[in-house]
């Protein structure tokens, strides 16, 4: 029997952080993982992903490359290597976290964790079963992809992200069902590396809850591509035919056939609770099986806390690790909490999409008289010598005292711009000095000055609207 002030059921982004926090407060840690350490992000999304991404990336750019005055002939994906190369990153990360959570004494133990109760934890492990007795209990599951009925994953015609990104070669023809994030990365992505791309989504925009301004960019690009995109659409029926398959879409022109050799879902997630026995241990869930916590990350049962994805949206992994610190910081007596202004988002398609605080639409049914400023990627000395000027930074703002209330970002590096935002916001800084502040140049974060300029009623490059 291992005893510990903390036993931790989940390894990812929320609950090895949790792990390191609770190990550098002096509190006794065992953290249990059934699969790898890193969880879903490093070891099934966030960072596979993005290493895909950055190679596509990088092939489209050298296909264009002439336009440029770079010759470049011959140019084609090896995926061996790429996946082998996508393997050795996760690795790192994942060797990593071990090594850290072993310096700072946590114990990890490598098994399937089955809560008996609030304070006793039996763990399946390659040697047998071992008991985890702890004073607090942190749940960090995180969650699995959801199906539909009809389009059940089996892993080689009909695949889900974990299987779209272990592919040894790109599908000649790929329909994506779900045009959120995930679907629209992989879209993006597999365009780059030459397949051609069918979306198919129930709702009538791609990102559904997105600034349709910014959607539209992406969307354009998608289809200029040569993408088919089919909104307010499903998928009816699935003809598999040996490797391929003949997919019947209801459309609002009528219903379509599409021959696909790959079918990617990525209609959503749903929380991985199974082997907690919640109802058992008198843990509140909310409709979606998400469980309940407090500001605190406490579940309805003292001593027992939920972090990350398990505990509901957005599933991001940044929420999850912060979740994670304010867990580990309340177990350890500190006052803690979930206190935060915003969380950023980012999706990585093509152009990037990312967002934060409250959009125009948003901030208006919050009440606020709302200022709302752009600036285009077309009129910034960086973005025109990068070759990327699509897309355009957009302020939202309270006319009455210039604070800024939110920005979103279509374009390049825009995972990367939100940051400044995000800061500005939990800063509870106005326009003026986001404005005020000398921005390097020529930068990418430059658009956010000139558009935080441009709220502040001194535009430079741009005229005054
Ligand atoms: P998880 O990472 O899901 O970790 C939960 C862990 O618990 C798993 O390792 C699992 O094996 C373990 N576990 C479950 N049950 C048990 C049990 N009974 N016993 C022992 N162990 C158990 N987020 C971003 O912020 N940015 C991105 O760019 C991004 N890209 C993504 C791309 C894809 C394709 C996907 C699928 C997700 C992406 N996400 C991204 C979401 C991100 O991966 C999650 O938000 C994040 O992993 C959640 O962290 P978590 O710790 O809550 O759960």
């Amino acid at each position: 029997m291992i005893e510990a002030d903390v036993a931790i059921v989940g390894g990812g982004p929320g609950g090895y952080v949790c792990g390191i926090r609770a190990a550098q407060l002096g509190l006794s840690t065992v953290l249990i993982e059934a699969d790898r350490l890193g969880g879903e992000c490093v070891n099934y999304g966030c960072i596979p992903s993005k290493s895909l991404i950055t190679v596509s990336k990088l092939a489209d750019k050298v296909k264009e490359a002439e336009k440029y005055g770079l010759k470049a002939s011959g140019v084609s994906v090896d995926f061996v290597q790429l996946q082998k190369w996508k393997g050795e990153v996760i690795s790192r990360l994942v060797s990593g976290i071990e090594l850290l959570l072993k310096g700072y004494h946590a114990t990890i133990l490598k098994g399937e964790a089955e809560v008996v109760s609030k304070d006793r934890v039996i763990v399946t492990t390659d040697q047998g079963r071992e008991e985890v007795s702890c004073k607090n209990l942190v749940l960090a599951t995180g969650t699995r992809t959801s199906s539909l009925p009809g389009l059940e994953i089996d892993g080689d015609l009909v695949i889900s992200s974990k299987e779209g990104l272990d592919l040894k070669n790109a599908p000649k023809r790929l329909m994506v069902v779900g045009g959120g994030a995930i679907g629209l990365e992989f879209a993006s992505m597999f365009q780059k590396l030459g397949s051609t791309i069918t979306i198919v989504e129930i709702m009538e925009q791609l990102l559904p809850g997105s600034d349709l301004d910014l959607v539209r960019v992406v969307h354009r690009k998608l289809e200029g591509h040569g993408a088919k995109i089919y909104l307010k659409s499903k998928v009816l029926r699935v003809d598999k035919k040996g490797s391929e398959a003949a997919v019947e879409v209801e459309t609002p022109d009528g219903k379509i056939k599409v021959e696909v050799d790959k079918i990617l879902v990525s209609v959503g997630r749903k929380p991985r609770t199974e082997k907690l026995n919640l109802p058992t241990l008198g843990v509140q869930t909310d409709p979606r099986g998400y469980i309940m916590t407090d500001s605190r990350m406490q579940t309805s049962v003292p001593g027992i806390y939920a972090i990350g994805d398990v505990r509901g949206p957005p599933l991001l992994a940044h929420k999850a690790s912060k979740e994670g610190i304010v867990a580990a910081e309340v177990m350890a007596g500190m006052p803690s909490a979930a206190d935060w202004k915003v969380i950023p988002e980012a999706v990585f398609c093509d152009p990037e999409v990312a967002s934060v605080g409250l959009t125009e639409a948003k901030a208006v049914e919050a009440g606020f008289k709302v200022k709302r400023n752009r600036f285009q990627f077309a009129a910034l000395g960086r973005a025109l010598a990068a070759g990327e000027p699509e897309g355009f930074v957009k302020v939202i703002s309270n006319e009455a005292d210039g604070l800024v209330l939110g920005v979103q970002i279509v374009g390049p590096e825009a995972s990367d711009l939100i940051s400044e935002v995000a800061l500005a916001i939990e800063m509870g800084a106005t326009v003026d000095d986001i404005a005020l502040t000398i921005h390097p140049h020529p930068t990418f974060p430059e658009a956010i000055m000139e558009a935080a300029e441009s709220a502040a009623g001194r535009p430079i490059h741009q005229l005054k609207s």
